[in-house]
């Protein structure tokens, strides 16, 4: 058991909250009850999700996508406020981190989606130092990388091929990172793996010859929230369940 507090202190200090300049809060974006027995993760504070959290006896919860983003207008109606109101009706805390999630070395979304694809990271770049760059491995071509992506996800990535080299460094960034695809190249990517694909990706990947990989937005960002969670479980001496609700973008 834990006060919301020590849960919020701690991973301010673990993902190095201060550190990054975000779109929305990161931490405890809606206060619950004080005492916290039962985490649940997810990917996104969805209805869905708060309504399975709530299901689940959740005292807390933590999402890579919590409720409030830079740009939203501030006025709590429609389907945000039926998200807050489940909340506030059940006393749950809603712990959100958004970059600070990506990028934890060892727990992060980059580094988890990098485990389960075999991909190792020894550099960072782009903004922030958001972006993964490391050894190929296994995957020799961008066509292999995409086989590597279809067995450890379950699900078929979108592969614009770059001009069919071999591979050597071989770069990712979670999520909807397809703005970061000129900052892998720069970096020295022979390919860059992420969640989502805008149209000039697919003509920067035939006209610099360096691969790309859009693996879905969510399905690459499943594995930092359970991770961390798992984590402050451990310190806290909680319960923790991660709920997965499927979204095909
Ligand atoms: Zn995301």
């Amino acid at each position: 058991m834990a006060h919301r507090s020590d849960i919020d202190n701690y991973l301010r200090e673990l993902l190095a909250v201060d550190r990054f300049r975000d779109y929305g809060p990161n931490g405890l974006q809606l206060e619950g009850k004080a005492e916290v027995r039962r985490l649940v993760s997810g990917v996104t504070a969805s209805l869905a999700f708060i309504d399975a959290a709530i299901e689940a006896g959740a005292d807390a919860i933590l999402v890579h996508h919590g409720l409030f983003w830079r740009g939203q207008d501030g006025r709590l109606v429609g389907w945000l406020k039926a998200r807050v109101a489940r909340l506030i009706a059940h006393e749950i805390n809603l712990f959100a981190y958004h970059l600070p999630l990506d990028a934890h070395p060892l727990l992060g979304n980059n580094a988890q989606f990098g485990r389960v694809l075999g991909l190792q990271a020894d550099q960072t770049f782009g903004d922030q130092d958001l972006g993964f760059i490391g050894p190929a491995g296994a995957a020799g071509s961008a066509a292999a990388l995409a086989a590597q992506v279809r067995a450890s996800l379950q699900r078929e990535p979108l592969l614009v091929p770059g001009d069919g080299r071999a591979l050597r460094r071989v770069a990712w960034c979670t999520g909807g990172a397809q703005g970061h695809f000129e900052e892998a190249i720069a970096a020295g990517a022979d390919a860059y793996i992420t969640g989502e694909i805008s149209e000039p990706q697919a003509h920067l990947a035939r006209e610099t010859g360096v691969a790309f990989l859009a693996c879905g937005h969510h399905a690459t960002e499943r594995f930092g929230a359970p991770a961390v969670a798992a984590d402050v479980a451990r310190r806290f001496d909680l319960e923790h369940r991660f709920i997965d609700v499927p979204n095909p973008a």
